[in-house]
């Protein structure tokens, strides 16, 4: 078996489709973010970053970096091991309350992504408790179907964000059958937001478990950060809410909140939990004392606000079409693979923006979209460069603009 040719025939499908991945070589500099340095070829060229999930620029925060420059004099680089052999620092079991805290819940569990957590926690979960269905949002992230299909639980995909349909097919189970709903609060493509409330009533109705990943919303919405759920008084009801460490909160981790029973369970039982490496000690101070800090500021969460609001208005009055959504994400929608990673790339190469395009199977065929993610820290000038550039490449691509 000639392997080598077998895997460069699926990569050359790739780049004949125009969805070969091609990585932007960025430099992050403390201080300066949403700017940052772009190596091509050879040479460095400023660029301004618009599809970042450091969503509130946290990744150089002073009070942050600080946290972690002291964990890591004191403690050094890495965790030393699992957290049961050796691993588990005071730092992890003050972020731990930090998190149950957050959501108002009895307990957290960190892992070392948001993937893992959702991969593991919907994985053991729906492999532990017997004839367990797990009804899945059609439109959830990898890391939940992977789970879920690596528990061999029985799935059923409800419509995305219709608690109708989700009602339709829990009416043909009995109410003995357990049964979990996974489903996330901010869908990070589309930027539209699940009907919640009503989610949780027909799972309510049913008997149901709900598994909500909120990895697009911690830290950005509610009063303190908890996420939608937080914003719309309702985290009590969810049986167990999932984060990232790594979008708002700037560093890197997933976790997962809910009962004691349950975390102590996925605990004892996840794989992907007991036999990795735990997070190191300055990661989880990191994470810490930028979760304190939007505990307390709105600032971040305003500003953040403002500049998508100015994003969408100056995108609309030009013709750009954006998909509308009530968070924070703005996907300008190419419709056209070739096209989407062209504009990517003379947008990088020639007005100095980094706009990664997001074409199949990140979304479906047909719907390839520029994500652009404002922050607090951009510009009104970043703005109107972004703006101006994009309506250029609109105008050589001959893209339809929108009739406002
Ligand atoms: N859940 C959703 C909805 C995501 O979009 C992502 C990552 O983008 C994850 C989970 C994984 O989180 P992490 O990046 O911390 O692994």
């Amino acid at each position: 078996m000639d392997f080598e040719a077998l895997l460069a025939a699926r990569l050359d499908g790739l780049h004949k489709e125009g969805r070969y991945r091609v990585f932007a070589e960025i430099e992050r500099h403390a201080g300066s973010f949403p700017h940052a340095t772009r190596h091509a070829d050879g040479l460095k060229r400023d660029v301004t970053v618009w599809c970042s999930n450091d969503y509130l620029g946290m990744g150089q925060s002073p009070k942050v970096i600080a946290a972690m420059h002291e964990a890591l004099d004191k403690s050094g680089a890495g965790a030393g091991g699992t957290r049961n052999i050796s691993g588990n620092s005071h730092d992890h079991v003050l972020l731990e309350r930090e998190l149950a805290d957050l959501h108002g819940k009895e307990a957290a569990l960190l892992f070392t992504s948001g993937y893992v957590s959702n991969w593991a926690t919907l994985g053991t979960l729906g492999a532990s408790i017997p004839d367990c269905l797990i009804l899945s949002d059609e439109s959830n992230h990898a890391s939940m179907i992977e789970g879920i299909r690596h528990s061999r639980a029985e799935k059923r995909i409800w419509r995305h964000n219709d608690p109708k349909d989700l009602d339709r097919i829990l009416c043909e189970y009995g109410p003995e059958r357990p049964k979990i709903i996974a489903f996330e609060s901010v869908y990070s493509m589309d930027g539209d937001i699940a009907p919640i409330a009503e989610i949780l009533a027909v799972a309510e109705r049913h008997g149901a478990m709900t598994y909500l990943d909120e990895v697009h919303a911690v830290g950005l919405y509610g009063p303190y950060g908890g996420g939608i759920a937080e914003r719309e008084g309702l985290m009590n009801r969810v049986t167990i809410i999932e984060g990232t460490l790594g979008k708002a909160f700037g560093v890197m981790g997933g976790y997962i909140t809910g009962s004691a029973v349950v975390c102590d369970f996925i605990r004892s039982f996840a794989s992907g939990f007991i036999f990795s490496t735990a997070l190191p000690p300055a990661v989880v101070a990191g994470a810490l004392a930028s979760i304190r800090h939007l505990k307390t500021s709105n600032l971040e969460r305003d500003r953040h606000q403002e500049c998508v609001r100015k994003v969408r208005s100056r995108l609309n009055s030009i013709g750009i079409p954006c998909l509308p959504n009530p968070s924070h994400i703005v996907p300008v929608m190419v419709c056209d693979p070739v096209k989407c990673k062209w504009i990517g790339d003379i947008l990088l190469d020639r007005y100095g923006i980094y706009l990664q395009p997001i074409n199949y199977p990140t979304v479906p065929r047909g719907t390839e979209r520029l994500r652009i993610t404002p922050s607090p820290l951009h510009t009104d000038s970043d703005i109107d460069h972004l703006a101006n550039s994009l309506s250029d490449l609109w105008s050589k691509c001959a893209l339809a603009r929108q009739v406002a």
